[in-house]
């Protein structure tokens, strides 16, 4: 732009604007890093620094001179804060970045000591209430935020890769509790199911991962259940069904979690060797008083039957709910209705009453 003054271009950010605001981020400290490494001249080192102005392209089409009038307001406010730094043209933005940026060192911290993370199990039931399994839900007690919700830190896992190694540590855990679970004859026939990321589906050891550990624990692969999402499918899905039919064939389960919420083909929910459905909650919430939602739960019910799958309903606040679930063909349930998640030890209190 001028003697010393460049402008980078980012396409294809996320839709989410404070995803996006992260993406840019992270490539403007990327930019400001290299800039400030010291480099050689005629045997002379040379130290340079950037001051760095994002802005972004969102709300109504602005035009180029006021898209870079912001990115220099920011880029002002980067030289007014001791340059060789990296700042966002809205203050708002700015504050929800370095929000973000703490809450991923807290992450990173605690996922390489792991003892911030707890696993709760929430009961899933039958027609005749009883407990048939559970679904393995994991909480961050972080030191001085307290309980944050997976709702909040499982996309910036996603993001940031760390979903890797939280997804073992997840993983392990439930194997384990499996493993204890089968030796009592009370919690024996119980199911665990994990939700699993498609990042982690798409680590080429992904499938050696999941067997070494049923190995290790003894556990029976036919009591294991992944939750998987309809994002899983957005690519490569030949190598997603390829490995999904491997885990498959050694009797492992999947369940198609928040079904109907996504871009599922039905063409591809065809080839994949899928156990069950789960109706995702935003159907069930009003299943009662939105005739839509009512009409989507009750196509995915009969979907299941066609394609001789599995159903079960999520999100089941009221007996009202369950009743016109049941009415309709679905048979398992899970929700507040029964218990919220819990840890290991209250789950198996709440075993007697389902029993
Ligand atoms: P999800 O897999 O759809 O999990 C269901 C969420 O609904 C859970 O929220 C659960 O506590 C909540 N829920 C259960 N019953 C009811 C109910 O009757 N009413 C209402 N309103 N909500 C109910 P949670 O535990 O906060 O988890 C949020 C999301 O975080 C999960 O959604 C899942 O996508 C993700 N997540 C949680 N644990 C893991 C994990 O170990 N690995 C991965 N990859 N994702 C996880
Ligand atoms: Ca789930
Ligand atoms: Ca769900």
């Amino acid at each position: 732009m001028g003697g010393d003054e460049f402008v980078v271009l980012l396409e294809d950010l996320d839709e989410d604007e404070q995803v996006a605001a992260a993406q840019a981020e992270t490539v403007g400290e990327k930019i400001r890093e290299i800039i400030g490494q010291s480099y050689l001249i005629n045997g002379h080192e040379h130290h340079s620094a950037a001051s760095i102005g994002i802005t972004l392209f969102c709300g109504p089409v602005r035009t180029m001179e006021e898209m870079l009038k912001q990115a220099d307001v920011a880029l002002y406010q980067a030289k007014a804060d001791g340059r060789n730094a990296v700042r966002f043209f809205d203050p708002a933005m700015q504050t929800a970045v370095s929000a973000r940026v703490a809450l991923e060192s807290d992450l990173r911290r605690a996922v390489s000591e792991q003892e911030q993370f707890l696993l709760y199990y929430q009961p899933q039931v039958d027609s005749t209430g009883r407990m048939i399994g559970a679904e393995a839900l994991v909480r961050w007690r972080h030191s001085e935020r307290g309980m944050v919700s997976p709702a909040e830190f499982i996309p910036l896992a996603e993001e940031s890769g760390l979903i890797l190694p939280l997804g073992h540590w997840v993983l392990t855990t439930a194997c384990q509790q499996l493993a204890a679970w089968a030796a009592q004859p009370e919690t024996a026939h119980l199911t665990v199911a994990v939700n699993v990321s498609a990042k982690q589906f798409h680590l080429p050891t992904f499938v050696e991962e999941v067997l070494a550990l049923v190995d290790y624990f003894g556990v029976n692969p036919a009591k294991l259940k992944l939750e998987i999402t309809e994002s899983l499918l957005l690519d490569n899905v030949d190598d997603i069904i390829a490995k999904m039919t491997a885990l498959k064939a050694c009797g492992i389960n999947f369940s198609m979690d928040d079904f109907g919420t996504g871009y599922s083909s039905l063409s591809y929910l065809k080839r994949l060797p899928l156990y069950q459905l789960k109706i995702d909650q935003s159907f069930v919430r009003d299943v009662l008083t939105d005739p839509n939602d009512a009409a989507i739960a009750k196509i995915i019910v009969s979907l299941a039957q066609s394609m001789n799958l599995a159903v079960i309903a999520e999100g089941v606040e009221t007996e009202a709910q369950r009743e016109f679930l049941e009415l309709n063909g679905c048979h398992a349930f899970q929700g507040y209705l029964f218990s919220k998640p819990v840890p290991a030890k209250e789950f198996e209190q709440l075993i007697a009453k389902y029993a």
